[in-house]
């Protein structure tokens, strides 16, 4: 029997199975809450005509693929453009014909990374369409079932010149984020999260084991991070659901020093300028 592609409705996230899953491991897990009406799984026959499907070009030469209304955790595809073959970050939750013909015109996938399975939206789709290497870190391996992972990687890989994986740990063991040196731009991942105000400009930012539960990391994973970030040069974060043009190493390092400095807390506070 072939297997076929189920999303859950309360995550997004993908499975290949033989029959309607019974759960969903992404919402099982204590990063994720369950779904409070029973599990609902829908196939991709059943959520391609639900979505509206975008792309822009965000900043010069980083596109970004996204569908309303939001569908599981909503997770934004990032993808960046090299003449000598693109490199994709995180996917859509679920991509349409066009918004695949667009990446093609792009020129197709060379690369395909994600910092977990948050960001992982429908990597499988990007994979078969594309036929892209895949890079994920190898504590995150028990995730990607759906997909097939040709290049796991351990703690820094450096996809070319200026853009490279580093693995951070902290809220999945095997985070991920992507640095692009050329931009000044860290894929952060759930590393860092960004709340925006109604104008739309960032203003304070937080990280966190858990969201969902408001767990906070433990001070070596906050060690960790800062350990990686302090290295990393960078003006720009994109998370796997929206970015900052205006958030810098400053921030990031300011916030990891309050969480060394004294209790857990998973609480934004002001963005450091
Ligand atoms: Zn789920
Ligand atoms: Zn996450």
């Amino acid at each position: 029997m072939p297997l076929k592609p189920y999303a859950c409705t309360n995550c997004g996230h993908w499975q290949k199975y033989f029959a309607v899953p019974p759960n969903c491991p992404i919402c099982t897990d204590v990063r994720n809450d369950l779904p409070e009406n029973g599990w609902e799984f829908v196939t991709p026959e059943q959520v391609a005509p639900t979505l509206d499907y975008h792309w822009r070009e965000a900043i010069p030469g980083v596109w970004e693929f996204w569908s309303t209304p939001r569908f599981g955790l909503d997770s934004h595809g990032w993808l960046l453009t090299y003449p000598d073959g693109n490199v994709a970050f995180e996917a859509a939750p679920y991509y349409n014909a066009a918004q695949l013909a667009k990446i093609g015109e792009l020129g197709g996938i060379r690369f395909l990374a994600a910092s977990h399975p948050h960001g992982y939206g429908a990597l499988f789709q990007l994979q078969e369409a594309f036929n892209p290497a895949l890079l994920i870190q190898k504590d995150d391996l028990e995730w990607t079932k759906a997909m097939h992972v040709t290049l796991p990687y351990d703690d820094v890989f450096e996809i070319r010149p200026g853009l490279s994986l580093h693995h951070t740990g902290g809220h999945y063991d095997g985070h991920a984020i992507l640095y692009d040196r050329e931009r000044k731009a860290v894929f952060a991942g759930d590393s860092l999260k960004i709340d925006f105000d109604a104008d739309g400009s960032a203003q304070r930012i937080s990280c966190h084991k858990a969201y969902h539960k408001q767990i906070p990391l433990s001070r070596d994973e906050v060690r960790r991070y800062r350990a990686v970030y302090e290295q990393l040069d960078f003006t720009t974060v994109f998370t796997p659901f929206e970015y900052a043009t205006d958030t810098s190493t400053k921030a990031a390092l300011a916030l990891f020093d309050e969480l060394i400095a004294g209790p857990p807390f998973t609480s934004p506070i002001q963005i450091a300028r």
